[in-house]
């Protein structure tokens, strides 16, 4: 979700100009704080309330970003712009976007990387990504 980060900063190892954003798809729920809804109002000279029924949407207790259809990973966050695949709201985005991954590798452009290797580097592979969270059930320790 950071979408400047590039490999030829130091100690980083992705590139998210090369990468058609998954992090900005697979995530279902981008969780939006007081703050950041203050920041999407302010951005967008609304008041926090209109931010929050246009920008947003309850997930439970949790105020998550609206998504919509992606022609290319299926769905994604309302806020990426479906053809340059950067945030349209980068000076407004959300906590959680300026944060992530928090380490210097993201596994999604990992995954990008070595699929684009595996077929012969290829550069318009696009690996389909999903994540889903089943409840999995632990056995007991013998
Ligand atoms: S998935 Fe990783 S490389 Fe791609 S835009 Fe997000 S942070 Fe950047
Ligand atoms: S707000 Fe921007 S960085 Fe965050 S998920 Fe949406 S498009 Fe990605």
């Amino acid at each position: 979700m950071a979408r400047t980060t590039t490999d030829e900063q130091k100690g980083v190892f992705y590139d998210c100009g090369k990468c058609p954003a998954f992090c900005c798809s697979v995530y279902e729920r981008v969780a939006v704080t007081k703050k950041d809804l203050q920041r999407l109002a302010k951005y967008f000279k609304v008041t926090v309330e209109e931010a929050g029924k246009r920008f947003t949407r309850m997930n439970g207790e949790e105020r998550v970003l609206r998504r919509a259809k992606d022609p290319l990973l299926g769905e994604a966050c309302h806020f990426l712009d479906r053809k340059t695949r950067g945030c349209t709201i980068y000076h407004a985005r959300p906590d959680v976007c300026r944060t992530y991954p928090a380490r210097s590798r993201c596994a999604y452009y990992d995954l990008l990387q070595f699929e684009r290797e595996q077929q012969s580097d290829q550069p318009n592979v696009i690996p389909l990504v999903t994540l889903t969270f089943p409840e999995v059930k632990i056995p007991d320790e013998e």
